[in-house]
Formats: C-alpha cells, sequence, structure tokens
C-alpha cells in the first residue's frame, strides 16, 4: 500500500513538473485539516508594506480543526493595495542613504507579492559607484537560487559581452526592476513593476554611474519609458537620476541573443558604442 502511495505522489509530482510547476509555495506540505480557522482577513489589520520585524507564527490548536479551511496562510502578510504599495515603496526607497540600507529595506518590503514565491532578495552584482549600470528585467531560477542577477544561461552571456570590451563583473553594477524571481519566469506585470520601481530608481541615484544600460524591453519601458526595443536599442537617452541627468541606452537582451543569435551582430554594435562613451575606445 505505502508504495504505491510512494509511486502515486512520484507520478503525481512528475506530471506537475511536466506541467511547469517549479514554485512551492511552502516548504513543508499544509495540513489543512489541522490548521485553526483562518482569520477574517477584513478584521485583520492591515500588513504594513515594511516589517519591522517577522510576524510570529501562530499555533495550530487541536480543538481549532475546520476540515474546510480555505488556504489563506495567516503568517503570510497580507500585500497592501497596489496604490498604497507603490507610495510606501516611495517612501521607504526615499529613507534609503546607501545601497547597504537600501538592500535592507529592500528585504523588509512586503508591499510586492512576488516575494512570496521567491527564495530570496536578488540586489544587485558588481561594484557600487561604477561608471556603467545595468538593469534587467527579472531574476530567473539561477538566480533566484544563488541571491546574484545574471547568473545563468544569459547572465554568462552578458559576461561574455562585457570581456569583449575590456570589462568584467567588478567594473560595473547590475541590478533588475523588479528583485524577486516572477513564478515560472514569468515577465513581470505592470502592478508589479510599478511597486518595485522606486526602489530601483533609487538604486540608479545611489550607485550614480554615468552610463546606465536598459536590458531588454521591460526594463527600458520602464526606466526610459520608450517602447520598441529593436527600434531604441543603441540609441542614447537623457536620464534624470533624481540628482543629475546621465545617458541611458536600451540594449537587447542577451536571452533574446541566446534564441536570435543573428541580433549579436547589433548588440556587439551597441557595446562599442558603450565602450567609447566610457572614453575607452
Ligand atoms: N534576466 C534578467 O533580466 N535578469 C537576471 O538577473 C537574469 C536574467
Amino acid at each position: 500500500m505505502t508504495v504505491d502511495r510512494n509511486k502515486a505522489n512520484r507520478e503525481l509530482l512528475a506530471f506537475y513538473a511536466e506541467a511547469g510547476v517549479d514554485v512551492a509555495l511552502r516548504e513543508e506540505p499544509n495540513d489543512w485539516l489541522s490548521e485553526p480557522p483562518a482569520p477574517s482577513v477584513a478584521s485583520e489589520p492591515r500588513a504594513a508594506a515594511v516589517q519591522s520585524e517577522p510576524a510570529p507564527r501562530p499555533q495550530a490548536t487541536s480543538q481549532a480543526k475546520s476540515a474546510f479551511s480555505p488556504p489563506i496562510q495567516p503568517s503570510a502578510p497580507v500585500p497592501p493595495p497596489p496604490d498604497a504599495a507603490v507610495m510606501a515603496a516611495r517612501e521607504a526607497a526615499r529613507n534609503a542613504a546607501s545601497l547597504d540600507e537600501l538592500r535592507g529595506i529592500l528585504d523588509r518590503f512586503e508591499g510586492c507579492a512576488l516575494k512570496g514565491g521567491a527564495s530570496r532578495l536578488v540586489f544587485a552584482d558588481g561594484t557600487p559607484g561604477s561608471r556603467l549600470m545595468f538593469v534587467g528585467e527579472a531574476p530567473g531560477a539561477e538566480e533566484d537560487r544563488q541571491g546574484l542577477p545574471f547568473v545563468g544561461r544569459s547572465g554568462q552571456l552578458l559576461d561574455r559581452m562585457l570581456h569583449a570590451i575590456g570589462l568584467d563583473r567588478s567594473k560595473v553594477y547590475i541590478a533588475n526592476i523588479v528583485p524577486w524571481r516572477p513564478p515560472g519566469n514569468r515577465t513581470p506585470t505592470p502592478v508589479e513593476t510599478q511597486i518595485c520601481l522606486p526602489f530601483v530608481q533609487r538604486q540608479i541615484e545611489l550607485c550614480n554611474p554615468d552610463i546606465l544600460v536598459t536590458v531588454g524591453q521591460p526594463s527600458t519601458g520602464a526606466l526610459i519609458g520608450v517602447q520598441g526595443i529593436m527600434k531604441n536599442r543603441g540609441r542614447w537617452f537623457p536620464y534624470q537620476t533624481g540628482t543629475r541627468e546621465i545617458r541611458a541606452m536600451p540594449m537587447l537582451h542577451p536571452a533574446y541573443l541566446l534564441r536570435s543569435p543573428i541580433g549579436k551582430r547589433l548588440a556587439w554594435r551597441d557595446l562599442l558604442t558603450i565602450k567609447k562613451a566610457l572614453g575607452q575606445s
């Protein structure tokens, strides 16, 4: 019997994996039958967007069993509505006086639902204060595992692109528009992007690069406000950091270049433009 159940469980897991399920919402299986009744969401105080302390986990009691408790996790903070989350993000990001502080604030921020499905915060890699900063879209599976941006296949291509113009990670600064991996590597929604935007904008201001490279359309749209990566790649746009105007350039995303190697010709041209702008021609 046990063997059959194990086999059935394995088959079910294999089915989930094939169907693309790659995110477990909890570390351990949840026995809903032993959960206390879910608290009324309406009567709960709204979770603060930035938590000062982790919320204590409620204890399950044996009298409080309910066979039909809805799968609301009492310990998971309820994200505030999008408008409130964007306002909280702006306020929180403004309060960061350094990149380290910003990382800490972001790690405690509970206003973006993506955090709940990710393993960890993926804040940045490279050297703060570099003259050249790259901003990509969102962490993928490998980035989520390592807690660093651009360390998967597209990151390896980005490394080769940097080497091609005499740079490496230690000479640039790299971040993403959203710092948590979207489930199944989907594109972040406009709401998720808007909630995370004040943080990456502050990150740019605090890094204070001379040149900002937006990697791919989502980052280009969010930071420069233009649509059409093919039409806009390799062009310079003014970007206000909050303290000064710098130059920004959209670039084709390495993930796109892996799928369409013909685009590497264009990317190479853009890299040379960046190299020249850094005065390294
Ligand atoms: N793609 C991105 O845009 N960012 C990463 O960190 C990895 C892949």
